[in-house]
């Protein structure tokens, strides 16, 4: 049989996070980098393992990476030498990163420049790793940045709605994104005037306040601009970081909000397709016409639970409807490693369809295109 190789294929990963980076890494440092861990202490102490002992705190993410890495660099398998190689190789750091872009072909990236704070410059980074970068804007960033002026409740909303207009204008921007999931939840209610008025006062008190009706009616503004301009909302779904508010994660939460006649042409994002609650993402961009979702961060923070995931996404999603995502934050190996294993998961789901005689081998490598790259170019009308 002739075995599906997506080796070489286009990719863009539709969610990231830019980085600096360049400074030297220690074994702790690093695996620190590599964690989602909001605990900074949690990678202290890598001294006096045993020879086959993992790291304290490591699991299967970090585990495959650093077995691809030590081979990709030549170098032992051991996290010091690891460190070492590509301390080495990241002196150059721009350098080091267009390699490693260049190894997995990737060829573009929309990137949330709402994490790491201050943000970093678009450009920079395009720069730096010699990758096209397409922009979304956070809303709970604009939000936060006019909170600083003390506007009356009127004069916010105002600014507010007018900054979504001014992002989405223009072109590098493909949409906004909200972290509403962090606040307070996706179960978006309907807009009432008077409660988001009155909880206002909290969110001036404190940005990270709960003021679930002044969130609910921002997000409300948000998806009507997104549809007034045509560009993507994005939507964080299931698991983040340690501050998500998990009980009201699951995109299930979203379907009465997405379903109604109002945002019917609204393109909506499932950023990280819900993880765990990955078949429920599946259903609701199988039954909304502009719901569409990302493989990110579940890939490839699961390791090995990648290659279950994308069989289980494709259970139920239309093939057209999934994109490949990282959510990559910190270095550049985690947009390498995602892409890397990504790519090794998706051939064993497709090579078994192949085999089982559900589609042809052709059919089956083109499917494989189409969420690495050609669904992004539809979907966000972009040639590569
Ligand atoms: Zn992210």
């Amino acid at each position: 049989m002739k075995k599906v190789c997506l080796h070489g294929v286009k990719v863009v990963d539709v969610h990231a996070h830019p980085y600096e980076g360049g400074e030297r890494e220690d074994p702790a440092s690093f695996l620190r980098k590599l964690s989602l861990s909001v605990i900074p202490d949690m990678f202290t102490n890598v001294d006096g393992l045993n020879k086959h002992e993992p790291y304290p705190g490591s699991n299967m993410w970090v585990q495959i990476l650093l077995r691809k890495m030590a081979k990709y660099l030549e170098c032992q398998e051991d996290l010091t030498s690891i460190v070492e190689a590509r301390n080495e190789k990241a002196k150059d750091f721009s350098a080091y990163t267009q390699e490693l872009f260049k190894d997995v072909n990737l060829q573009g990236l929309i990137m949330d420049f709402g994490y790491p704070t201050p943000p970093l410059e678009r450009k920079k980074y395009e720069e730096m790793s010699g990758t096209r970068v397409w922009e979304i804007r956070r809303i709970e960033q604009v939000m936060t940045d006019l909170r600083s002026k003390r506007l009356q409740y009127e004069g916010f909303i105002e600014a507010y709605r007018n900054e979504l207009q001014q992002s989405l204008s223009r072109e590098e921007v493909v949409g906004l994104k909200t972290i509403i999931a962090y606040r307070s939840g996706l179960e978006v209610a309907e807009v009432n005037q008077t409660e988001a008025a009155q909880q206002y006062e909290q969110f001036l008190d404190d940005d990270r306040a709960v003021a679930k009706a002044f969130r609910d009616y921002c997000f409300h503004i948000a998806m009507e601009e997104c549809t007034k301009a045509d560009k993507f909302m994005h939507i964080h779904t299931g698991i983040g970081d340690g501050e998500v508010v998990l009980p009201k994660a699951s995109p299930s939460f979203l379907l009465d909000t997405l379903r109604q006649e109002k945002y019917k042409d609204t393109k909506v994002h499932l950023v990280h397709g819900g993880y765990p609650w990955v078949e429920e993402a599946a259903f609701i961009v199988s039954i909304l016409p502009n719901v569409y979702l990302d493989i990110s961060l579940q890939n490839p923070f699961t390791g090995h639970g990648v290659e279950r995931i994308i069989s289980q996404v494709l259970e139920l999603a239309p093939f057209d409807k999934v994109m490949y995502g990282s959510d990559a934050f910190t270095v550049p190996e985690m947009n390498w490693m995602g892409i890397k294993l990504f790519v090794q998961c998706f051939e064993r789901v497709l090579n078994d369809w192949v085999e089982k005689d559900y589609m042809s081998h052709e059919k089956a490598t083109y499917i494989g295109e189409m969420v690495l790259y050609r669904n992004f170019e539809k979907a966000y009308g972009v040639t590569l």
